[in-house]
């Protein structure tokens, strides 16, 4: 937002909208500028945040929220959606040529309904038409309840094979606990316990042994690039369909940094992500795929989602825009040039990471080595004004819960402006945070998990550091709430 003009109709748009947010329920126009106080005044390292623009932030306000529109483009439950067909054909539009997919749909809420369509999507298509098509029925009405009965059976026999929690996947990539881990059989991937790396021969060999159905690919915490032309030839070797979940870096594949194999749209026969992350859009998901499978997808909605949000599908439909512009080419490549800064900054000063480094926007510390659970380092990190988030590392001793790592990511302070140096600075300022930081005791003097002491003096020394340069590199710099 370097035009000026523009700055200034950004501020009074919100300074009269909290006005009126205020003229009903003032503590909500409170809460809502302390937010951007507070997201102003810290260090946000949580890898899957960001922060979009403003025209994204007011796309999301307005009476596109009012409308019902359950259905496809031109194939709606309710009347009147002839803008709502403008605004998600536009959304998908602008997916498809930014990620060069054949087919985008841009309805999900969230990454987890996206992959839920996806999961459903791959259901009907594998296992629902074959089944139909063997006993002579053209669509689910035709069922009686004793094939009701058999086909269910088929559709809840099937096989599922994900990355592991502990290994950087997400929970609904077959997590036991997790709907997706119960709706399939599923089996898990690690990495390599000494490398911390993916092996895709343990990979291919598993999907040889447990012939899933499905493969899902893709992280929230692996801190290295994913091979995703070698992903589908396993898949293909074993007959399952490739589903990637680049819900954390779709920004990465967007601006042009994973490219050839390391680009999952053209290898996988589903891909899913999230908009909010290193896309810099609003809170959603889309879902990118196939001819094969876009009529499965389409059928989203109501099959597993709610009515549309349209204006956040307006949304995705302005940060997509501008993801297609070419500075957006820019602050991909930063985001992965300051992860490897904020790595190198780490390595320098003698702390451990998984996977030792990056080449992703992910950096995962392993604060054992500072005698600390990630719980421990997460809060003291909080109290020193540095916002970061636990996870667990590769056969973590401290379970998901306390774990024994920290997750960063770039996508957030580089859209600050943060560089090199920065980053480095932010380094150093973590590694001064966790050699001041001792693990505490429960109430009864048993060591805790949980508790710390954090020493006198240095939370307030890290946010005067952290002070010079957030204000060097101002959040929303034109925007000013008088
Ligand atoms: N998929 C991956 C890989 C994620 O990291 C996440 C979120 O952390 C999700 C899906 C879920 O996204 P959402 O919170 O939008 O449902």
């Amino acid at each position: 937002m370097a035009d000026q003009n523009l700055d200034a109709l950004t501020s009074s748009a919100y300074q009269q909208a909290l006005e009126v947010i205020a003229s009903v329920e003032p503590r909500i126009a409170e809460a809502t500028r302390q937010e951007l106080t507070d997201q102003r005044g810290s260090l946000k390292l949580i890898a899957s945040e960001n922060y979009a623009s403003p025209a994204v932030l007011l796309t999301m306000g307005t009476w596109f929220s009012d409308k019902y529109a359950e259905g496809t483009i031109g194939h709606r439950f309710y009347a009147g959606c002839q803008n709502v067909d403008t605004v998600e054909a536009l959304a998908a539009e602008h997916a498809r040529e930014l990620f060069g997919a054949p087919y985008a749909y841009a309805q999900p809420h969230s990454g987890i309904d996206a992959n839920l369509v996806a999961f459903w999507s791959i259901l009907a298509h594998r296992v629902e038409g074959p089944w139909l098509q063997n006993h002579d029925a053209k669509n689910v009405n035709d069922l009686t309840d004793e094939d009701w009965e058999s086909l269910r059976h088929e559709l809840g026999n099937q096989r599922l094979l994900g990355m592991s929690l502990d290994s950087g996947g997400h929970l609904t990539h077959g997590f036991r606990p997790n709907i997706s881990g119960k709706m399939f059989h599923q089996q898990q991937y690690g990495t390599d316990p000494e490398t911390g790396l993916l092996d895709y021969d343990v990979v291919a060999e598993k999907a040889r042994e447990f012939k899933p159905l499905v493969i899902v690919a893709g992280y929230s915490a692996y801190p290295r690039r994913v091979n995703f032309a070698t992903m589908r030839e396993i898949a293909d070797e074993v007959g399952a369909t490739l589903m990637v979940d680049m819900a954390h870096f779709a920004g990465l594949v967007a601006g042009k940094v994973f490219t050839g194999d390391e680009d999952p749209v053209p290898h996988a026969h589903i891909t899913t992500t999230t908009t909010h992350k290193s896309l810099r859009g609003p809170r959603g998901g889309l879902v990118l795929a196939t001819e094969e499978y876009a009529p499965s997808v389409d059928r989203g909605c109501p099959m597993v989602l709610g009515g549309p949000l349209s204006h956040i599908m307006a949304a995705k439909a302005v940060a997509l825009a501008e993801a297609r512009q070419e500075s957006f080419r820019g602050y991909a490549q930063d985001v992965a040039d300051n992860a490897k800064s904020l790595a190198e900054g780490f390595l320098n000063r003698g702390a451990e990471l998984v996977t030792g480094g990056t080449d992703n926007h992910i950096v995962l510390l392993d604060v054992s080595s500072f005698g600390l659970t990630g719980r421990q380092a997460e809060s003291a990190l909080l109290d020193a004004g540095v916002v970061t988030n636990r996870n667990s590392v590769p056969a973590d001793p401290n379970g998901a819960w306390y774990t024994s790592g920290i997750r960063l990511g770039t996508p957030a302070l580089t859209t600050r402006g943060f560089g090199h140096d920065e980053f480095d600075t932010v380094a150093e300022l973590i590694v001064h945070v966790l050699d001041n930081t001792q693990p505490g005791t429960t109430k009864d003097g048993k060591p805790s998990k949980a508790s710390y002491v954090l020493a006198d003096g240095i939370a307030d020394k890290v946010k005067d550091a952290s002070a010079e340069m957030l204000h060097k590199h101002p959040l929303y710099p034109g925007l000013d709430l008088g």
